[in-house]
């Protein structure tokens, strides 16, 4: 059988953000100013805070303006309310998103509602999500890791999706449900999996494309993939390491890599393959959000 190719999202990301930095040095200097994006997080949950300080630095790689708020976790639902319509108002911010969860006072959903939908670069808020499921990419942002983990398994694929099996396994509004919107788009026959979903395993081993979005360490095995099949690992679970030493952890995704890996034709690893498409497309929908809001074209050869 053919070697099995390990897609490196760190490579594709690394590609997608060294584009937009090229096109916002163009962006610059059509406008005068940089693309700007605006990232506010409440509370001190490690990982959300690490996750923001990602979000910001590459941000200021590629030439964007970046602005960061961090509020306490007591922060009312009233004052991020305020916040976010300064940032709505302000002509200056091009992108605005939102760390999610929020502590328990504020509500999540009115606060995704209150945010511009040209700002929404999380494409979270129900205009994008009406826009991405009538189709109408001109002008829906869409959510960023299902986006990237559609151009993974474009890298082992090719652009040609149409015809075939998607499997989702998850069926999130960030990523499962949106993953599902954009295969459809991509022409595949689409079918969601999830908690209720019986003999998933006959389900999975149908599909030419896998995305697993569970949640649930090491859940998808060897033996539920196609051979020959693409498989994206959106999960990402910490689980205990021993073998590290005491008290060490380590990130896994939602497929068993070593046993899936011997059996597919295209897998990306956890950490190293959507991760970093994440940040990637946040990045490519603040650029984009920025090229609406001003009226500039956003291909790079057109500036
Ligand atoms: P979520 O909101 O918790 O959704 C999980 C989905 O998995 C639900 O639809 C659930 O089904 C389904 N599920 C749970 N147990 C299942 C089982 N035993 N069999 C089949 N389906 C099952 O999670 P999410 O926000 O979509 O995130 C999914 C994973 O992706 C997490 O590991 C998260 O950390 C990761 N993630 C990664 C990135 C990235 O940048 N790489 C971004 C976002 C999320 P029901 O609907 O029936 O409950």
């Amino acid at each position: 059988m053919a070697e099995t190719k390990i897609i490196d999202g760190k490579a594709i990301a690394a590609g997608v953000t060294d584009r937009i930095a090229r096109q916002t040095e163009a962006y610059v200097l059509k406008t005068g100013s940089p693309p700007c994006l605006a990232v506010v997080l409440v509370g001190e949950d490690p990982a959300s805070a690490v996750y923001v300080r990602n979000k910001g630095k590459t941000a200021e790689k590629i030439g964007f303006r970046s602005i960061q708020k961090t509020l306490p976790a007591d922060t009312s639902e009233i004052d991020l309310i305020a916040i976010i319509e300064e940032l709505n108002d302000d002509p200056s911010v091009n992108g605005i998103l939102v760390q999610l969860p929020l502590p328990d006072q504020i509500n999540e959903t009115k606060i995704v509602e209150l945010i511009a939908p040209e700002k929404d670069v999380d494409g979270f808020h129900p205009i994008n999500v009406g826009r991405l499921g009538a189709g109408d990419f001109e002008n829906a942002l869409i959510p960023c890791t299902p986006a990237g983990s559609v151009i993974l398994a474009k890298s082992a694929l090719g652009d040609n999706l149409s015809g075939l099996q998607a499997v989702i396994i998850g069926r999130s509004n960030i990523v499962g449900k949106p993953a599902a919107q954009l295969l459809l788009a991509e022409h595949c026959t689409v079918t969601i999996a999830h908690s209720r979903t019986k003999d998933i395993e006959d389900v999975v081993r149908r599909a030419d494309i896998v995305v697993a979005a569970v949640g649930r360490p090491e859940m998808v095995k060897g033996d539920w993939i196609k051979p020959g099949a693409t498989v994206i690992d959106v999960g990402i679970n910490r689980v205990p390491a021993p073998e590290k030493g005491d008290g060490k952890t380590k990130l896994v995704g939602d497929v068993e890599f070593a046993s899936a890996a011997a059996v597919a034709g295209a897998i990306t690893p956890v950490p190293g393959g959507v991760g970093p498409m994440t940040i990637a497309l946040l990045m490519s929908n603040t650029f984009t959000a920025a090229c609406r809001q001003n009226g500039v074209p956003e291909l790079i050869e057109e500036l």
